[in-house]
């Protein structure tokens, strides 16, 4: 058996479209590099692993996935460190949460070896795309679609795995207020929660929408059975500060498991912070903020790493949450960058070279 680098066929592209970039405007995910990542899946196996100029394909508008919604994807990025290399960062948490989404949604499972194969490769071609400016990096969109034309409401026997890259600046979205919401629900116990299941982000559009005419950016999603505690929001894991304490949820079927989270919390712990992973109940964080105890919400996700919120709502109240002089949601997010960046040694190693 041939190894995962020797597998992966190369075509490149002819010439590169990034001297038409403009690297200090970019839109988050509205520009694509010279390549992408392609594998298909049919009579049983994986196809021969390839890697082609970025490019447009069509499908028959019987393919599954316009039916049935059989599509899972995963986000994550490269990083340009101080000392010029690339990086990924623990690519091998992405990979094994992609095939625990597959798993869900009956899709087969993605050979490990040759998804980090594929990251590597591909990302190492279009190395040139991967910006150097701190708070700068390459979004890795991998997208795993069913394919094969037929519309009966049963798995897929074809799939196409790909995976797209797209060069993106810091993220900022203004101010960002959250509203925690008691009507509608993002995932429920049973469901599709923790999975990056493309109907999960669909699901979420016109709640969101709402919250948008009420003033709010973003919905903290509670509890589908009680909506009693506190879950997750957007594409964000959430934390609440109450005094000196951080609570985050802990991940269950509703709620993803974010790698960003992760991280997160294991700098808070091994900062000193009194981290707290339980159930976050809405009620103890409304009466905090209420007296003042509640000192700050952020959310953590790849996109924004880690995003501050300004302000809460609830049931027609709105609370302004102060403005510290040095938040956690800073210290910490400093603390990932710095990994991330190569400007802090990096004890954990969460950081995988790209050649
Ligand atoms: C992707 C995502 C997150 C964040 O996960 P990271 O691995 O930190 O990027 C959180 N919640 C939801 C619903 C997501 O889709």
């Amino acid at each position: 058996m041939k190894n995962a680098a020797e597998i992966i066929r190369i075509e490149k592209a002819k010439e590169s479209k990034i001297n038409q970039v403009d690297f200090d405007n970019l839109v988050f995910g509205s520009v694509y590099t010279d390549h992408m990542f392609v594998m298909d899946f049919k009579n049983n196996e994986w196809q021969t692993p390839r890697i082609i100029p970025y490019q447009a394909f069509s499908y028959e508008p019987a393919a599954k996935v316009f039916h049935y919604g059989q599509a899972i994807f995963e986000g994550m990025k490269a990083y340009r460190s101080k000392d010029g290399e690339v990086y990924l960062f623990r690519p091998e948490k992405n990979i094994a949460r992609m095939n625990r989404s597959a798993e869900r949604l009956a899709m087969p499972p993605i050979p490990e070896d040759i998804f980090l194969e594929a990251l590597k490769t591909l990302v190492s071609l279009d190395k040139a795309w991967v910006p150097s400016k701190f708070g700068m990096a390459l979004y890795i969109r991998p997208v795993y679609i069913a394919t094969e034309n037929q519309i009966s409401a049963a798995p897929s026997t074809e799939y196409r795995f790909m995976i797209i890259l797209s060069p993106a600046g810091q993220y900022y979205s203004g101010d960002v207020k959250v509203k925690i919401e008691k009507r509608y629900s993002r995932a429920c116990n049973g469901g599709i929660g923790y999975a990056k299941a493309a109907g999960n982000y669909a699901a979420q559009f016109m709640p969101t929408n709402k919250a948008l005419e009420e003033g709010y950016q973003q919905i903290i999603w509670t509890d589908s059975c009680e909506h009693k505690y506190l879950e997750e929001a957007g594409t964000m894991n959430m934390f609440f500060r109450i005094n000196d304490t951080l609570l985050t949820a802990p991940t269950n079927e509703r709620i993803l498991d974010g790698v960003t989270r992760d991280s997160i919390i294991q700098l808070a712990k091994d900062n000193g912070l009194d981290v707290q992973v339980r159930p976050v109940e809405v009620k103890e964080v409304t009466e905090a903020a209420k007296t003042g105890a509640l000192k700050e919400i952020f959310g953590t996700g790849t996109a924004a790493t880690v995003l501050p919120i300004v302000g809460l709502g609830y049931e027609g109240d709105y609370f302004e949450l102060p403005k510290l002089e040095n938040p956690y949601s800073l210290l910490l997010k400093e603390m990932l960058m710095n990994i991330q960046y190569g400007l802090a040694p990096d004890t954990y190693g969460w950081m995988v070279p790209v050649d």
